[in-house]
Order: C-alpha cells, then structure tokens, then sequence
C-alpha cells in the first residue's frame, strides 16, 4: 500500500470514529423535545424505531458515510409515526381514463356490495352455519346457486382470485398429466401471472402447440396421448394479435376433447356477462357461452368485467368441480366471508337486471357521451378558463378488451413545463386526483370517475386554479 493511500486510510478510520461518537445515544433521541412530547406511543415502540435508525446510521457510518445529525434522526423517527396516522391504503378518484385499473384497485363497488360486507365483518356471519339445522354447513352454498342460475353451469365454485382458480383447476385435475395450450396463449396476462409457470406449479406437464400466431383444431388432436388431461384456452387479455392469425374456437377444441375423453378448461379472464358489443366494444369471450358450449371448467376473477370484489370464480360441470371443492389446495385458497357477501351482492345484480345500473364498472361503460360531456365542461370551468374539453377513449383495461376504447370526453389541462408539477399537486391531496399526462397536457376523464367523486375533482381543481392566478 503507498503512503498516500495509508494517510486516507487512516484518516477514514479516525473519521468513522469520530462518526460513530457522534452517533447519539437512545435516550438522548428520546428525550429530544419533538420526541418527548409525543403521546399514545407505547416507550418499547419509540425505543424500537429509534433503535432501528441508529443501526440504519451505524451501517451507513460504516459504508463511508457521515453521521446523520440528531436532528434528522428524530426527523425520520416522528415520520415514521407518522404512518400510523395516516392509513397507507388510501382511497383516490380515478380520472386516469383506465376503467378496470389494477393498480388502482379495478373495480370499485356497488351499494349493496358495500353493504353486505359491512353486514357480514362488523359481527359474525352464518358463513358457515346452517341456519335451519343449527349445525355446520358450507361457505360455497350462499353463491353457487346464483351463479349456477346466472351462468347455466352445473355447479361452481369460488376461491381468492383468478390466479388461483387455475392453479386450483389445474392441480386437482391435470396434476402429473399433460395440459394442452395454443402457442399464442401460453401468455403472461400481466402482475406475474404466466402460464407456462402456473402450470409447473400445478404438475401439470404445458404442451405447448400450433405456432404463435396459428393453431388449428387439428394441432390439439395431434397432440393429444393417454397422459393428455385437458385442453386449455385463455383468453389473451391484455393484448391482440393482429394479421395473419387464427385460433381454433372452443368448440372446435370441445368436440375434439370430446372425441378423446378429455376435459376443457377455459381461462375467460375478465368474467364478461353482459354482451359488451352494445357499447360499441368488441366482443368479449363470455362465460354463459363457454358453459353451454360445454367446457368442463370455466375461470374468470371477480373483480374485472363482473364488477365486485377481488375473487376467483370457476363454474363448470359437476363431476370437475366437485374435485376441485375436495382439493387440500382449495382450503389454502379460500376465500373469506367479506368479498364472498360482496360478491353475492354483484352477482344478484346481474339476476335482476340491474347490472348496468347497479354496478359501478357498467355503469361507467354505459354512460351516455353526452352525460360526460357535460361533466367535463363542470370541471372546466372549475379550472376557469385555462383547459379545454376534447373528444378522447375511455379504456376498459384490466385485462379485457384488448384495444378495445369507449369514445369520451376528456379534460385537457395544457401547463407545458409545468404539468408534472400539476400532476403531482393532484396526486397529494387527501383525496388524490389521478389523471394521465399526454406529452404536455395532463387528461381527466369523467367516465372513470364516480358521478358523486365529482365534487372531489371540481375542489381539486378550483385550487390548482387559484395557485396559478
Ligand atoms: C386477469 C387474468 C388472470 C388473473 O386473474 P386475477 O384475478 O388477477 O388473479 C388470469 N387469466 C386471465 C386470462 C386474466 O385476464
């Protein structure tokens, strides 16, 4: 080692020395004003934290870095606590224009989902309880027969999420056997969920056939041998192929799975029930069509087109479900009794007719353009002047539709340099406005936003307009 490097050695050893000196004690952070005057903390919660950021300090001391000072030390230790006084899990307007929002939650609630589910968490529950023999009974039966009515399938069953209604399905009924799939939907549907590795972890052995944008009924045939267990389709959610393509249709992949006595089990995905081409989308693969086409299962999530809470529904033949239900892995993916009274709550929705009214996904998808329109002016002249209202594309979103759009009418916010600043001011609030920023402008759209959320944004709005005056 050269003298020089030597010399800064040890001048970096008496440094981390002194730093470590300097580091404060715990009592010393503790009885610092901002601190001691703190109430409601439990002392062995302060002391926690605090030990915790002066061993964050120490590590740092050690990389190189100076001592923090006392000062910001209590600094990051009244932050944290900070946390505890507001929920990190906060409610926000979504004005991004994405109807189905994963990472805002996808869909928002109706009433009586609302309601159902406070009924059922702010006491107990007949969850599983039999009220006319008083004795154990089964969380499936409050929903099975609704959705038994609403689809036309023999029975059905409910667990966490989509995710793990295939994994289940996959699992019980093709474990150690080989599953059939369409080289074009052996996909990723986005958030991790890809299906060659759902598949190896359910046993099942992923054939994969046709070409990525070719199969035929004929590819699946060929395919087929003893240890052949199912066919299976999914629905390519979040994107399109487009061009020379084709895809054998379910009941192309029926009657052959038919022919060899094996079962198909159809991912749908978003769980369409209502026929979207009204709207003026493309046609969404729909589960009542899976079912009386005769597939032996049918998966699709609770909280994307079907419009309720976070949950996987499978429906399908009898003899399939009924393996799934007696499955070990099917306790391990349950689903409790909140989001099952919510989604009771949807589905009955559906069997009264009440849907598109009811339910807040399809009512958004609904909403006449001219009811937007005149939404969007409100807001516009919240902001007094200085945006304009501009024809724009609502997207479903949420692993539906792909480049499928709802025409809208969008709140065009132009603040050149100025717009991420604006964009962020919206996103700060109590309530957060969050919007999406095309180049320089930044677009509100009416359409994913609640009617009764509209004060929320005129109120967001009025003030971003005063700060610019
Ligand atoms: C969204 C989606 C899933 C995953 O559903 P989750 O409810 O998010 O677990 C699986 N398959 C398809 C085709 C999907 O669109």
């Amino acid at each position: 080692m050269s003298t020089l490097n030597c010399g800064l050695l040890l001048c970096r050893i008496v440094s981390m020395k002194t730093s470590f000196r300097n580091l404060p004690a715990v009592d010393k952070v503790l009885s610092d004003e901002r601190i001691s005057r703190l109430e409601g903390y439990p002392h062995e919660l302060l002391v926690g934290i605090i030990r915790q950021r002066l061993e964050q300090e120490r590590e740092s001391i050690l990389a190189g870095r100076p001592c923090a000072s006392l000062d910001d030390i209590v600094t990051s230790v009244t932050d944290w606590l900070e946390m505890l006084e507001k929920p990190g899990l906060r409610r926000v307007v979504n004005a991004s224009g994405v109807i189905i929002h994963t990472n805002l939650g996808r869909a928002p609630l109706s009433e009586a989902a609302l309601a159902a589910m406070e009924a059922v968490s702010r006491g107990y529950a007949d969850l599983e309880f039999d009220l006319e023999s008083g004795t154990r009974g089964s969380r499936h039966v409050h929903i099975e027969s609704l959705l038994c009515r609403l689809t036309g399938a023999e029975a059905a069953l409910v667990v966490n999420n989509n995710a793990a209604a295939v994994l289940l399905g996959l699992t019980a009924l093709a474990n150690r056997k080989e599953v059939i799939v369409s080289r074009g939907q052996a996909v990723e549907i986005g958030g991790g969920f890809r299906i060659p590795d759902v598949m190896r972890q359910s046993g099942a052995k992923l054939v994969e056939v046709g070409t990525t944008n070719r199969t035929y009924a004929a590819d699946y045939e060929q395919a087929i041998t003893p240890r052949t267990a199912a066919l299976m389709r999914v629905h390519s959610s979040n994107f399109r192929l487009v061009g020379f393509t084709s895809e054998a249709t379910l009941e192309e992949m029926i009657t052959t799975a038919k022919k060899h006595d094996v079962i198909v089990m159809d991912d749908v995905g978003s769980g369409c029930l209502l026929d979207t081409t009204v709207y003026g989308l493309a046609p969404e693969p729909m589960v009542q069509v899976s079912v009386s086409n005769g597939a032996g299962l049918t998966f699709f999530s609770g909280d994307k087109l079907v419009g309720g809470p976070q949950a996987g529904i499978i429906v399908g033949q009898k003899q399939y479900i009924e393996k799934l239900k007696k499955h070990p892995l099917a306790r391990a993916l349950r689903i409790d009794k909140t989001r099952l009274a919510g989604l009771v709550a949807t589905v009955t929705h559906y069997l009264k007719g009440e849907a598109t009214t009811k339910i807040p996904v399809w009512r958004m998808i609904a909403a006449p353009l001219k009811d937007i329109e005149s939404r969007a002016d409100l807001w516009a002249q919240a902001l007094g002047g200085s945006a304009k209202v501009i024809p724009g594309e609502t997207m479903v979103g949420g692993g539906s539709l792909p480049g499928g759009s709802l025409p809208t009418k969008l709140l065009a916010i132009s603040g050149g340099k100025n717009i991420q600043a604006i964009s962020r001011k919206l996103r700060q609030r109590d309530v957060p406005v969050i919007g999406r920023i095309d180049k320089d402008r930044l677009l509100l759209d009416p359409r994913t936003v609640l009617p009764e959320e509209d004060e929320i944004v005129v109120q967001a709005l009025q003030e971003i307009a005063i700060k610019q005056k």
